[in-house]
């Protein structure tokens, strides 16, 4: 039998739409959507290979269950069963807060709401939290201090319009290539791209201006662009006066901020600074792009903080054509945020410490819900280590391979009693849970996921789930046990959801069918919100907070001379899971590397391709060297793909006190010749 299935992409945060083409249950291939608004018949080289990790050999089918030391296979009930009496054996002796759940901005929307209520509702505790944590945690924060709202302001379709695009931190070709086919089309359309960047990244190629900043430098740039823009008097007075508050203090707080006195922390010409911000100021639509390069710093909160203020003193954001596009990651790390999978917030980022909000979710779901916020990820880290967190349950994340200082994230799940790991492989993570149960890749399951344009859209199952569950059938059969009934349907978990949440009022499978919906989508006959923030902010008036450069925790030193920075490659995906079982894919980039500068590494004494010893405070890794200019000297850099050669030994678990997130993007370290 043949039959063509639309549905997401599992990769990136952009959300294109593909039919998978599926003949006798084998998926044979994948044909891009014309008529999906976000890849409007496009793909990038991951979508294209998209369907073929889900029935690899390698795919786990059967629950696993540790003894001794060893996996032995288990029937679906003993497993559960052993999971259901383990977790309320942990929650009876140390109480609901020794347990924690880690949610999946790889799964629906639908598994999403059903973990946070999991946690909420079943286990008795806000312990609950994603991968949002390790990296648009600070968008969340950053944004909702200064707009009242996390999320994207404007829509992809937009970018081809604009006059400039002030790319920071973000590498679009590679990291969300859909959105890079538009930066190319506003390219071609005249626009003026500025590109930010440690590294020299393929859009630097075609940009008016190129600026190389040092990795964790950003806020004092930003500030003196605003300082400059001041001085110019290019700032938007008629939109400072009208739709924001402290200003003044603002000003006060970039005075210091020249673009002599940053280029000496940033390393870029003081001409190149006030090029930018002439660029920037003067256009009459223009946006700012950035990604993890901003928020995965120890300041990642205010440098999220710093875009906004560029972006309200000269007023591009609030309107069309303008404002911030916080590129996302994963493929539902927006929607993992929104359903609430976060240890503060309910699903549509309602308050759990807010008694009314409270209140409405415990009539709704008949149970007494916990009080206080829970610990982010990060914490549940520490807390594991210092034996105080005793179980964790974990879907469809690999911590030990994504976190940052895998030998300290090993020591954090060795410490639990027990460990619970969803999977569809078997990952480091995995490896070290007492139970692993199989779950279900993007096309087994029917849901939906949320794009970086706050975009509700369907994922629809082509062929039935290789193990015989879902994500979301493996919550409600534990629930069950544990005696809590949930509904079962994705179409009415999204109900049920969109009853509980107003920005999502209007939401439904049936709406969303044909071609998703943008939210806040506050009722049912609302269109949807291409653009946020129009005529006044979420929190009314737009917040200027006055922030200041702060070096990274770990700065070069005689020891440890580079700065190592850290990234995506267009071949592969976070860890790899997937991506390295596609030959393809594989063959483009089969080994991890570091690229470094021609001069230091001929002060090194390497040549390209030579293996080299890169050696950080927490770990050491051997890979080959790539010889470039890509990287400015003093600075190294390394994709973080590899399971075998695993980049997260030696980056920096040094994380913001604000959002938590670790810093990825700047650590010191040393290179060895072999
Ligand atoms: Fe998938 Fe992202 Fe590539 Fe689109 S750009 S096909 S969503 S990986």
């Amino acid at each position: 039998m043949m039959k063509k299935v639309l549905t997401t992409c599992p990769y990136c945060g952009v959300g294109c739409n593909f039919y998978l083409d599926v003949r006798d249950e084998r998926i044979v291939g994948v044909i891009p959507a014309k008529s999906n608004p976000v890849s409007k018949g496009y793909l990038c080289v991951k979508g294209w290979h998209a369907h073929e990790p889900v029935q690899h050999p390698d795919r786990l089918k059967k629950p696993l269950l540790k003894e001794n030391g060893r996996f032995k296979e288990v029937s679906w009930d003993t497993a559960l069963d052993y999971v259901a009496k383990r977790l309320k054996g942990i929650k009876d002796k140390y109480g609901p807060d020794s347990l924690a759940v880690c949610a999946s901005a790889r799964c629906t929307n639908e598994e999403n709401y059903l973990m946070m209520k999991f946690a909420r509702a079943v286990l008795g505790t806000n312990n609950v939290d994603h991968c949002a944590r390790t990296c648009h945690a600070a968008t969340v924060s950053g944004l909702n201090q200064s707009f009242g709202s996390g999320a994207s302001t404007n829509s992809y379709d937009e970018l081809p319009y604009m006059d400039c695009i002030l790319i920071i931190g973000s590498n679009p070709t590679e990291a969300h290539p859909i959105v890079g086919w538009r930066v190319r089309t506003a390219i071609d359309n005249g626009a003026k791209v500025i590109v930010c960047d440690p590294r020299r990244i393929l859009p630097a190629e075609s940009a008016e201006l190129y600026i190389q900043q040092y990795p964790g430098t950003d806020i004092a740039l930003i500030n003196a662009m605003i300082n400059f823009i001041l001085k110019e008097n290019l700032h938007d007075k008629e939109f400072i006066e009208k739709r924001t508050e402290g200003f003044d203090e603002l000003r006060q707080a970039v005075s210091d901020y020249t673009p002599e006195s940053a280029a000496e922390i940033t390393g870029v010409e003081p001409e190149a600074i006030k090029k930018a911000a002439r660029i920037y100021a003067s256009s009459k639509k223009a946006c700012i792009m950035y990604s993890l390069g901003m928020t995965e710093h120890t300041v990642g909160t205010n440098n999220i903080i710093s875009m906004a203020n560029l972006a309200m003193v000269t007023g591009h954001v609030g309107k069309e054509f303008s404002g911030l596009y916080p590129m996302r990651g994963q493929n539902n790390v927006q929607g993992a945020c929104d359903m609430g999978a976060l240890p503060n917030v309910f699903s549509g980022y309602q308050s759990v410490t807010d008694g009314e909000v409270r209140k409405k979710f415990e009539s709704a779901w008949g149970v007494k819900l916990p009080e206080a916020a829970g610990l982010t990820l990060t914490d549940m880290m520490f807390k594991a280590i210092e034996g105080k967190l005793k179980c964790f349950y974990i879907i469809g994340e690999d911590q030990v391979r994504t976190d940052p200082d895998t030998h300290m994230i090993e020591r954090a799940l060795k410490s639990l009693e027990f460990l619970v790991v969803h999977e569809i492989f078997l990952t480091e993570t995995a490896k070290l849970a007492d139970v692993v149960l199989p779950g279900a890749s993007y096309a087994e399951k029917e849901g939906t996921f949320t794009c970086a344009e706050r975009r509700f859209q369907r994922v629809r199952r082509a062929i039935e789930p290789i193990s015989g569950k879902t994500d979301g059938d493996i919550i409600i059969e534990v629930s069950k046990r544990l005696g809590y009934e949930m509904e079962s349907e994705p179409s009415k978990i999204c109900d049920e959801m969109a009853s509980l949440s107003p920005i999502y009022s209007g939401v439904s499978f049936e709406r969303i069918e044909e071609s998703g919906l943008q939210w806040p989508v506050p009722a049912k006959d609302h269109p949807g919100t291409p653009v946020v923030h129009l005529g006044q902010f979420r929190r009314g008036l737009g917040k200027f907070i006055p922030v200041t450069h702060k070096p990274p925790a770990e700065v070069p030193d005689r020891e440890y001379p580079f700065i190592l920075s850290t990234g995506r490659l267009l071949f592969h995906y976070n860890t790899g899971t997937m991506t390295t079982r596609v030959s393809n894919l594989l063959r483009e980039f089969p080994r991890n590397f570091v690229e470094i500068n021609p001069d230091d590494a001929k002060a090194i004494g390497i040549r390209s391709n030579a293996k080299v010893k890169v050696v950080t405070r927490r770990g050491e890794l051997v890979v080959s060297a790539q010889v470039t200019d890509k990287v400015k000297r003093r600075v190294i850099w390394m994709p973080f793909h590899y399971s075998n050669e695993p980049t997260n030994v030696l980056t920096n678990s040094a994380f913001d006190p604000v959002c938590r997130t670790g810093e990825y993007k700047a650590c010191a370290a040393k290179i060895e010749k072999i």
